[in-house]
């Protein structure tokens, strides 16, 4: 009820999984009247509205009530969700503030301090080392966002985190208004999505919302050697930090020594992190960076120790430029999570050995010419499949040694098994979505990890 003693309108919370149900609860906890509705009708969906029914939720499913959705105070959408769905496009439509669940989440988390990451690429893995380099200084700290446990989650627990690393995806940003970390991290900026944006500038324009909130108190960790993430950033307000892999900077890698550096400080030989490729020196050097400018505790000789230690102890999250196993001598690698032609250029470019290279999957408008280069220096073969395989043919076919096989999984890996010697990597990076032939990336990386252990 509010003031005046009419009862409040009420939050329509869309969709019916973990992060939908986990933010239903935290609003029925904080006294808020519920209306949740999921299109689906799954045993789990089905499990979880009989669960906030019973905590005095109002709940469809398989169907949406727009005529109530339209009347709500607010609306939560999971960032899964399609913008052009008709339970968005109807509160949209009636002026509802659409908004994230991480927005209702941080809203019970004002004790906790939040680091926050954006960026094309490297998001997941550099919130997942902040979150590790933190919990290695011995403080109370979890990863969250895309990551793992919903944020909801979390607030409804009696005891909240000290520190959140908090990875945020554009179309997360894009429903986050109050968000106004203790530090903000962009790692880089490229093309993507542009399956689901109109252009590559509305992409741009969310991934900016990092730093609607800024003030002159506001620190970002910025990736010195981007053009882009310049460009946006000279009139944010706040301190600026940089890294780089390639200059000195605030925290860089001194490519003469192979050192990397951290604020005039030697902090680890590279040669010491658990991570292939440079694109994961930058991820390093920007966790480590975010994490020693959030508190001046972790700004000592000492925290410095710590902060070298936990980064040894880092080793690469699945899916991502993961060697998950060598067979006959032939290395084989997952890395599932490139799903953009950037994140392939990287991988491919960090490539040490002859590499059969597995490119394909859904195609997502991008052109795959940019990787011609790196291909050159270390592809022996490519190996392109599914929907893409043709608009790949087309971009490179004619230039690099090549194969085009359809949608048939076990017979490209097959090849690739056949084409590879002792020596070589078959590098799965495929550029591409994996929805036309799996469930998700994590699907098709699992697929890849079975089948590279085969033994024929
Ligand atoms: P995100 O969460 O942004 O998708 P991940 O950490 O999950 O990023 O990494 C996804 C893929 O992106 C990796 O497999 C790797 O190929 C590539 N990648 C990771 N970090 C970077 C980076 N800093 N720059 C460019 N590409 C990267």
């Amino acid at each position: 009820m509010t003031g005046s003693g009419r009862p409040e309108r009420e939050v329509a919370v869309l969709g019916l999984g973990k992060s939908g149900t986990s933010v239903a609860k935290l609003l029925l906890s904080r006294g808020n009247r519920i209306y949740a509705s999921d299109a689906g009708s799954s045993p789990t969906v089905e499990a979880n509205a009989a669960q906030l029914r019973a905590l005095g939720a109002a709940v469809d499913v398989g169907s949406h009530d727009l005529a109530r959705i339209a009347s709500a105070s607010r609306v939560v959408v999971s960032p899964g969700i399609d913008p052009l769905n008709a339970p968005v496009s109807a509160a949209r439509d009636a002026g509802v503030p659409l908004v994230s669940e991480i927005e209702i989440a941080l809203e019970s988390l004002t004790d906790s301090r939040v680091i926050a990451v954006t960026g094309t690429n490297g998001k997941t893995t550099t919130t997942a080392l902040i979150g590790h380099l933190l919990r290695g200084l011995g403080v109370d700290a979890v990863d969250a966002g895309n990551i793992g446990t919903p944020l909801s989650e979390m607030a409804l627990r009696p005891k909240h985190p000290e520190w959140i690393a908090l990875e945020m995806s554009s179309f997360q940003l894009h429903d986050t208004p109050s968000l106004s970390p203790e530090v903000g991290v962009l790692t880089n900026l490229t093309p993507d999505h542009l399956d689901r944006y109109r252009s590559t500038e509305d992409y741009y324009a969310d991934k900016e919302r990092l730093f609607q909130n800024a003030t002159p108190r506001s620190k970002w960790v910025l990736n010195a050697d981007d053009s882009l993430v310049n460009q946006m950033t000279e009139e944010v307000a706040g301190e600026k930090f940089g890294f780089s892999t390639r200059t000195r900077s605030d925290a860089w890698l001194d490519e003469s020594t192979g050192m990397m550096m951290l604020r005039g400080d030697e902090l680890l030989p590279r040669s010491e992190l658990n991570l292939l490729g440079d694109h994961n020196v930058a991820n390093a050097l920007a966790a480590s960076l975010a994490v020693s400018i959030a508190d001046s505790r972790f700004a000592t000789t000492d925290a410095l120790k710590q902060i070298a230690e936990a980064l040894k102890s880092f080793h690469p999250l699945a899916h991502r430029l993961e060697i998950v196993g060598d067979v006959n001598g032939v290395q084989w690698i997952n890395d599932s999570k490139a799903t953009n032609v950037s994140s392939t250029l990287v991988a491919v470019s960090g490539m040490k050995r002859p590499t059969v290279l597995l490119l394909g999957g859904r195609h997502k408008g991008e052109p795959y010419t940019g990787l011609l280069g790196a291909i050159r220096r270390s592809v022996k073969k490519v190996i392109a499949y599914g929907e893409a395989a043709g608009e790949i043919e087309k971009d490179i076919g004619a230039l690099v040694p090549f194969e085009r096989l359809g949608s048939d999984f076990e017979e490209v890996m097959r090849h690739a098994r056949e084409t590879a010697q002792p020596g070589d990597a078959v590098l799965l990076s495929p550029a591409c979505s994996s929805f036309d032939m799996f469930k998700n990336y994590e699907e098709r990386g699992a697929t890849f990890r079975r089948l590279a252990m085969m033994k024929e």
